[in-house]
């Protein structure tokens, strides 16, 4: 199994540190509002990448952490460096943990309706601060971190691998510094270095440690809970690309620093998103979670099965044309499978093509063309039917039990549904919402995309479990 590794350059064969068992753990949710498409994007390539594993027959670990403190940005309204679950709490006036559980409970619930399998371990930061001020104390035993005014912070300079993963290393880094030049940090002895320890003077969210009341810093978090869940080395991380600086240089900083011994063998980094050409952002109002999609008619798997036509490494654009062909391509498998006969017996030719490129750096775009391929070819059903099932295991598209879910529409449904694709065309959304929950009271779920056959309707119509 190949796979691309950011801090090589290059594609590698995969070999765990140990045996069959393989460890990953990946840069979970920042937990004070929605997590947006792109997000999701990453974690599908995570849960992608835990698929083909396993059809490898690895036994993974999977840790995903949950940042509900510290993930400390500058706020562009005030020009301070604020936390945003605290602030965002405040506004709502509620407390930082009571929104974190309910962005936490969402972000659960979204990767759900994606079919992202749910990691082995969801460790929460605010449940691991004792073990976080441990690491830090050893890293100010070991001179590598120093304390000013309340605050520690991780001497760059004696790191002397600081910048591998990135490029960034100390002399050449200047660009990329001004992301990490926070105005407020004027303690710090040099500019590359970063916090472990903040200090806190409001004790909003805030735990005593020997410096005083503080908070610890983002990157600390994730060293500190993926060493206790999976060891001091992993196997695999993974994370949006984004993260490649200064993240996920400064966890292997701090990490390293602490055990002497090599922190990650692979990391693995997904590309951007962006939305019709454009980056995201919440002042192009182009932002967009997973309910956007799903109330204007998308089933969560249609995004999934977008995901796989731009491998994880390219930039995805996102338009809500190709997420309309998405749907109708998913639809129709799911209308051919409806027509399989329950199978037994390989597709050999078409599966040890599909796992070979599923080995080639997670190919899905290739994957999904051979899928195609065998669907179209003249194979035996009932071995299609099987070949499909297995792939499916990967592909996480749940084809057979959405298939099971075709049945005979009564007249009066297919009716509200002819009246709900006018309205969706003539860009009514409200309206065309209004019917589709009128179709979902009626005992029915709808999804969008698809041909009913012999009708002139173009919304397939499933009956709700
Ligand atoms: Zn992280």
């Amino acid at each position: 199994m190949q796979l691309y590794n950011t801090f090589s350059r290059q594609l590698e064969e995969f070999t765990p540190i140990s045996g069959k068992k393989v460890t990953l753990y990946t840069c979970g949710p920042t937990v004070y509002r929605d997590i947006h498409i792109g997000n999701f994007r990453t974690y599908l390539t995570t849960d992608i990448l835990r698929r083909i594993l396993k059809a490898n027959e690895y036994e993974v670990t999977s840790v995903m952490n949950i940042t509900d403190v510290g993930h400390f940005r500058l706020s562009k309204e005030t020009n301070k460096v604020i936390d945003p679950v605290v602030e965002e709490a405040n506004k709502l006036g509620i407390t930082p943990l009571e929104l974190s559980k309910t962005y936490t409970e969402q972000f659960v619930k979204d990767a759900r309706k994606l079919n992202i399998l749910e990691a082995d371990v969801l460790p929460k930061a605010s449940d691991h601060i004792e073990e976080m001020i441990e690491v830090i104390k050893v890293l100010l035993d070991k001179g590598y971190a120093y304390e000013a005014d309340g605050n520690v912070y991780f001497k760059v300079e004696k790191f002397k691998d600081y910048g591998k993963l990135s490029g960034n290393t100390l002399g050449k880094m200047d660009q990329l510094l001004e992301a990490v030049r926070v105005s407020v940090e004027t303690d710090k002895k040099d500019t590359a270095d970063f916090a472990l320890w903040k200090r806190a003077d409001d004790r909003v969210m805030s735990w005593e440690s020997p410096w005083g009341m503080g908070v610890p810093g983002w990157h600390i978090e994730c060293s500190v809970m993926s060493m206790k869940y999976l060891g001091v080395s992993l196997d695999i991380h993974a994370g949006g690309e984004d993260l490649v600086f200064p993240h996920h240089e400064d966890e292997i900083a701090q990490s390293e620093a602490l055990t002497g011994e090599k922190f990650v063998k692979t990391w693995v980094h997904t590309s951007f998103l962006s939305v019709e050409e454009e980056k995201m952002s919440r002042s192009k109002g182009n932002v967009f979670i997973l309910s956007d999609l799903i109330n204007k008619g998308y089933t969560p798997l249609a995004f999934r099965y977008l995901t796989y036509q731009t491998h994880y490494r390219a930039k995805m654009n996102f338009t809500w044309e190709a997420l309309d062909g998405a749907a109708t391509a998913l639809n129709k498998i799911y209308d051919i499978a409806g027509k399989l006969p329950e199978g037994e017996g390989y597709a050999d030719k078409y599966e040890v093509e599909f796992l070979h490129v599923l080995n080639q750096d997670m190919n899905m775009p290739k994957a999904l063309s051979i899928v195609w391929e065998m669907l179209r070819s003249d194979f035996p059903d009932q071995n299609k039917a099987a070949a499909l099932r297995r792939m499916d295991e990967v592909l996480g598209l749940k084809i057979f039990e959405t298939a099971q879910k075709l049945t005979d529409i009564p007249e009066n449904v297919l009716e509200l549904s002819y009246e709900r694709d006018k309205l969706r065309k003539e860009g009514r959304y409200m309206l065309a919402d209004q019917i589709r929950h009128k179709i979902e009271n009626m005992g029915f779920e709808v999804l969008d995309g698809k041909k009913v056959e012999g009708k002139k309707t173009e919304t397939k119509i499933l009956r709700k479990l």
